[in-house]
């Protein structure tokens, strides 16, 4: 019985082992085909080349596309693969601005789905991760590790109703603004009232950016913009609050006044458009507020400069020299908040013990340059860097 056993075991093997010589001298001769082909034929038929790596599982199609920004928070993401497939062993991972998230997954044929428990936030990234092997085909063959990532629409709130006006009438200034999903969408958000930008989930050093206090003062808005549309789809180190246009309907007329008022002179009464952004600054708690202007040639300052009071807040005293040295601008620095500028937004931020500064770009009033938008941006740049955000 046994030898009989043996013997017939010894014949299997030795079969086997046949059987395998033979497939090797075929997969050999297919092999050296294809090369063929491919030498000889490959600028005239490319789907040989194709077919003979199909039987690889790969993702075709990914919906957001990676980078994507703007993405709405109620998106589903699929994820197209070439052929049917159906969950393994390995990890998918879901995080919302780097941490784990809750999600359901689910596969109908060759797309694999994921949806988020709760709805997603704005202006948040979030990322996929599907480990090796995570996903297979029918035949067990499992899929390469694979990321992608997008950033969801960044949120736009309107801080003051009284504000609003069309910022496409100020040609000069609308004609420097990146044409971007995200622009149009302050702009109209504009023409209601002041519009706020939130980069960031209110953790982290918080700063808050105002532009266009001035509505003939035009390169700290289109710096304002600048920052927007660079900031968006990236992961910031804190949480920015960008008011690119403090007064649209000042900027839509192209005057400095509002309601026949300086508006940087009535910080210090209640509801007045710049004491609403000094609210503001209490209840966001945000560590430092810069205000952003342009002075013209012979005024006050008439340069490049970066203004601040050391008392009762020295920190402005440090923002503001920082600022100055990384702009290349004039440092400014005022010995007591309010006396020289009472009602200025800066100083009434200071004496509410929030750390303020005013920065000032050389420009004539209704006058735009890429020079000077460059400058009023790398002050802004210099406010995120003091603070560590970047
Ligand atoms: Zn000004």
């Amino acid at each position: 019985m046994n030898n009989l056993l043996n013997c017939d075991y010894m014949f299997k093997k030795f079969s086997l082992f046949l059987l395998l010589i033979i497939l090797a001298v075929i997969s050999l001769g297919t092999v050296s085909a294809a090369a063929n082909n491919t030498i000889q034929y490959s600028n005239v038929n490319h789907s040989q080349n194709i077919a003979s790596t199909t039987n690889s599982l790969v993702i075709t199609a990914v919906d957001p596309k990676k980078g994507s920004i703007n993405v709405a928070i109620n998106k589903t993401i699929k994820i197209k693969f070439n052929q049917p497939v159906k969950f393994k062993t390995g990890w998918i991972v879901f995080r919302k601005d780097g941490k784990l998230t809750s999600f359901y997954k689910s596969i109908n044929s060759e797309i694999l789905t994921i949806k988020p428990v709760a709805q997603m936030r704005k202006g948040s990234i979030y990322s996929i991760v599907l480990h090796t092997n995570s996903i297979s085909n029918n035949n067990g063959s499992g899929v390469a590790y694979f990321s992608t990532s997008f950033a969801t629409a960044i949120n736009i709130d309107i801080i003051n109703h009284a504000t609003g006006g069309d910022i496409t009438k100020n040609t000069l200034l609308y004609g420097y603004i990146q044409k971007t999903v995200l622009s149009n969408d302050i702009i109209s958000k504009a023409k209601i009232g002041t519009p706020i930008i939130t980069f960031g989930d209110g953790n982290g050093p918080r700063v808050l950016i105002v532009a266009g206090v001035h509505g003939n003062e035009l390169p700290a808005p289109a710096a304002a913009m600048k920052l927007i549309n660079y900031l968006n789809g990236k992961h910031v180190h804190g949480t920015v609050y960008i008011i690119p246009f403090a007064i649209p309907y000042s900027i839509a007329h192209k005057t400095r006044y509002w309601h026949g008022q300086d508006p940087n002179r009535i910080a210090n009464i209640a509801g007045s458009p710049t004491n609403i952004i000094v609210n503001l600054a209490k209840k966001f708690r945000v560590m430092a507020l810069g205000d952003f202007h342009s002075s013209i040639q012979g005024g006050v300052p008439g340069k490049d400069s970066a203004l601040c009071t050391m008392i009762p807040m020295y920190s402005s005293y440090r923002i503001a020299s920082y600022i100055a040295k990384y702009s290349g601008s004039s440092l400014i620095a005022d010995k007591i908040a309010g006396k020289a500028y009472p009602g200025a937004l800066e100083d009434v931020t200071n004496l509410n013990r929030i750390p303020a500064v005013t920065c000032e770009v050389l420009a004539n009033h209704n006058t735009l340059s890429m020079n000077r938008i460059n400058k009023s941006y790398k002050q802004m740049w210099g406010l995120l860097k003091y603070l560590g955000i970047e």
